[in-house]
């Protein structure tokens, strides 16, 4: 493997931070962008709404570890609330941090994979964009925009050697998931979910952290433009 510069946005936590150890661990030489400081290596604090924040903290990365040739974007935030009562501001700021700092990341990252002639941009979304979540509009909204980028993108960037694909995943348990179990907003508690589900567990960071590692690599070069569902078998 040869080691590319790989930044993980969200890598703070959850799924971003197991992405971000197995990208490391597969030899890439990984920066993480979250808005909470971690003890991560390369760790830079970035609101990925605020392209100022990113084009400073990409100028360092570029200078410490070289051109970025994997992006992925994992940076989320969910909310919940009946559509009547959602205020505008929590629309805005969840499609903010949800699709437009995917916009900014893959704008500020593009141009050190277009001079490379080869990038790698994996997009996590969320298993909810096959069927919608209710009290969630806001985030199935953003989510599902984030699949329509992420096809958009292929094409226009498959001549250039860039493949772009998203992992919609299902249930993961990471404090977001644990959050919304706790605050009764999953429709039921984790173990219920398991009971709905055809491999009867919960997801781990690790599963989605070994699709991102598989879609980064070389040999997922003729894979671009997909959703890879990595829920075990339920798709809602
Ligand atoms: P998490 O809350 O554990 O981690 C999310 C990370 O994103 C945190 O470190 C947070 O600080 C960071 N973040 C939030 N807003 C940011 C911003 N504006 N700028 C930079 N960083 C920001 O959540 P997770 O469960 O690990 O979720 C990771 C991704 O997976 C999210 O995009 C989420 O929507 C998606 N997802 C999660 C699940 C699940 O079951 N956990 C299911 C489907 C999709």
């Amino acid at each position: 493997m040869t080691g590319r510069t790989a930044i993980v946005t969200g890598g703070g936590s959850g799924i971003g931070r197991a992405i971000a150890e197995r990208l490391a661990a597969d030899g890439h030489k990984v920066a993480v962008f979250d808005l909470q400081p971690s003890e991560i290596p390369n760790s830079h604090v970035v609101d990925v709404t605020d392209r100022d924040q990113i084009d400073k903290a990409l100028s360092l990365v570029r200078e410490d570890l070289g051109p970025v040739g994997v992006l992925v974007n994992c940076a989320g935030l969910d909310g919940t609330k009946r559509f009547t009562d959602l205020s505008f501001e929590a629309w805005r700021r969840v499609i903010d941090v949800n699709l437009h700092g995917v916009f900014h990341c893959v704008q500020a990252s593009l141009p050190d994979m277009i001079e490379a002639g080869w990038g790698r941009i994996i997009n996590i979304s969320s298993s909810s964009t096959h069927s919608g979540q209710p009290y969630m509009a806001h985030y199935v909204s953003a989510k599902s925009a984030v699949n329509g980028l992420t096809k958009s993108l292929a094409l226009e960037f498959g001549p250039a050697g860039i493949t772009v694909n998203a992992i919609p995943p299902g249930f993961i348990d990471t404090p977001m998931l644990r959050r919304a179990e706790t605050r009764n907003l999953l429709g039921g508690t984790v173990e219920d979910h398991i009971q709905r589900t055809p491999v009867r567990r919960v997801g781990r960071p690790e599963d989605i952290a070994a699709t991102c590692s598989f879609l980064a690599s070389e040999e997922a070069g003729y894979i671009t433009g997909q959703l890879i569902g990595v829920n075990g078998g339920r798709n809602t």
